[in-house]
Formats: structure tokens, sequence, C-alpha cells
């Protein structure tokens, strides 16, 4: 199985989830949301493809990395895929954070049709759901650029059959808080 990627794996990232992650750059995105930072990863012919085997094998030899982050792009384009390196990573105890346009509620939506997207769930730690919204755009939200976009506890979810948002108060949230950038 392929995947299409809009950068080689980004290992070592502390900023798109909690911990040290790698980050998994798809290709491909319909959402179109106004002011999007990474227009580059639209075309759904853009990018390179790879083998999910090859992706696997490389998350495999990295060294000291806390999870990985589906991001993009959005990932939920190429669902079978990151399903399978979801699975992998979780296999090999990193814990899995995905980034989407799509809300929690159009992903259960969606699994009606293709019963992949709630597949994908179960391998999931964290969804950060929703477009991004300029007008909600804050720079003080943690891993999330726009506050309708929600931090969801997918496990917490699950379990209790209704979205449960990490608290931002969460003593956790704290410690991973994103560090002010200095200029020099
Ligand atoms: S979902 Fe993400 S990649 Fe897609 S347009 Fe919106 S901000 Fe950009």
């Amino acid at each position: 199985m392929k995947i299409r990627l809009a950068a080689p794996l980004q290992s070592d990232s502390v900023v798109d989830g909690f911990g040290v992650r790698t980050v998994i750059w798809t290709q491909g995105c319909s959402h179109n949301c106004p002011f999007c930072q990474n227009p580059q990863t639209h075309d759904f012919a853009g990018g390179e493809e790879y083998e999910v085997e090859e992706i696997c094998e490389e998350l495999k030899n990295l060294q000291n990395q806390d999870g990985i982050t589906l991001s993009g792009g959005d990932p939920l384009y190429q669902v079978e895929a990151v399903l399978e390196i979801a699975k992998f990573a979780k296999k090999i105890n990193l814990n899995v954070w995905c980034y989407t346009g799509f809300t929690y509620e159009q992903i259960i939506e969606m699994s009606q049709k293709n019963n992949k997207y709630r597949e994908l769930l179960n391998y999931l730690d964290v969804l950060v759901d929703g477009l991004f919204v300029n007008d909600l755009k804050d720079l003080n939200l943690l891993f999330r650029g726009s506050s309708n976009q929600r931090l969801i506890d997918v496990p917490k979810t699950l379990k209790n059959g209704k979205i449960i948002i990490i608290p931002e108060s969460d003593g956790i949230m704290e410690k991973f808080k994103r560090k002010e950038k200095t200029y020099i």
C-alpha cells in the first residue's frame, strides 16, 4: 500500500503534540481553510509517494520518540494508509496524534460509508479536529491554531460515548507548554 506525503518523516518535533514526536506530513487536502499555513500540501498529486512498509520501517529505526503525529494536508483522505501506520506505531509503543480538518462528528458519519475511519479511532490517542478558522486564531492555544479546534482524548471519548476534551489546565499540558520564541 502506498501513501502520498508532502515531506519525508520529521522526527524530534516538540510542537505537534506532547513530548518528542515524529510528524508524518500527508499530501492532499480539499478543505481550503482561508489562511492555511500549508497550502503546498493541498494538491492530491503533489508531494511524493512512499510505501507504507517503508514508512513503518523508518519509524521502527527512530530513537527517542514518544509518538507520531499524523498531519498534513489532511491524513483522513488516505485513511487506509494512515490506519496501517497508526496500527504499526501502537505496536511499537508510540502514541498517535492525528490532525484533521474534519470534526469528530463528521468522522463518525463518514464511518457509515467506510468503517476504516472508525477503525482508525481505535489507534488514536489524541485527535485535533476541525478546520482552521482565521477569525478564531489564537497563538496561546496549545497544539492547535484556532479555538474551534479540539484536543480530543480519543480512548476516553470512545469509552464514554461522548467527546472528552483534554483540559488545558491539566498538569501534563503545562509540562509541554509551547515555549516562547526568542528573537536575537
Ligand atoms: S485542513 Fe489543514 S491543511 Fe487543509 S486547508 Fe485547512 S488548515 Fe490547510
